[in-house]
This record gives structure tokens, sequence and C-alpha cells, in this order.
């Protein structure tokens, strides 16, 4: 299945994401990036990280509560998911920031 796949066989499913970042104080400051939803969610997550693993139609890929890809996320996600793969020659360094 490839991404664009992906993307629609979850288009109108009801299960929603929660991305978010959390910080666990304690003696080791630990930041974690928190993905959370049903089966559903977790599967479209899994499912369009192996999609573009696959694909060559470029380095990048990335959706956003605020922006593009929104339905995919529950209200309460803060942080959007991009994914960048290596090697790039687009990207000064390899680096997208
Ligand atoms: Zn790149």
């Amino acid at each position: 299945m490839n991404i664009k796949q992906v993307i629609e066989k979850y288009a109108d499913n009801p299960s929603k994401l929660t991305a978010r970042t959390f910080t666990e104080s304690g003696e080791i400051k630990e930041t974690f990036v928190l993905f959370e939803g049903g089966a559903d969610a977790l599967r479209f997550l899994g499912e369009a990280i192996l999609a573009f693993a696959d694909s060559d139609s470029g380095c990048n890929w990335d959706i956003h509560p605020q922006g593009a890809g929104n339905i995919y996320f529950d209200n309460d996600s803060t942080v959007g998911i991009y994914l960048h793969k290596l090697p790039c020659d687009l990207h000064a360094d390899h680096k997208i920031r």
C-alpha cells in the first residue's frame, strides 16, 4: 500500500491520533513524543511510516493538527508528524532544521 492509499484508507476513520510531547521531571529530565489513540489511529501512523519508507517520491512527508492532514489528529494534539528519509540530496547536510 502506498502512502496515498493509506491516507485514503483512514480518512473517514473515527479513530484519531493524539500527538504531543510531555516531560517527566526527575533526576534526569526525560522528554517524550506521545502518539496515543485507538488501534486504528496507531495503525494509521504505522502504515503511513511503512508506506513512506518504501516510497521513492521524495525524502519528506508531514501532517499537522492545524495544517494538512489535520483530520487524522485528535484535538489534544499539539505537534505534527514529520518524516525524513535518508540519504537525501534536497536538504543541506541531510537535515530538515
Ligand atoms: Zn531531505
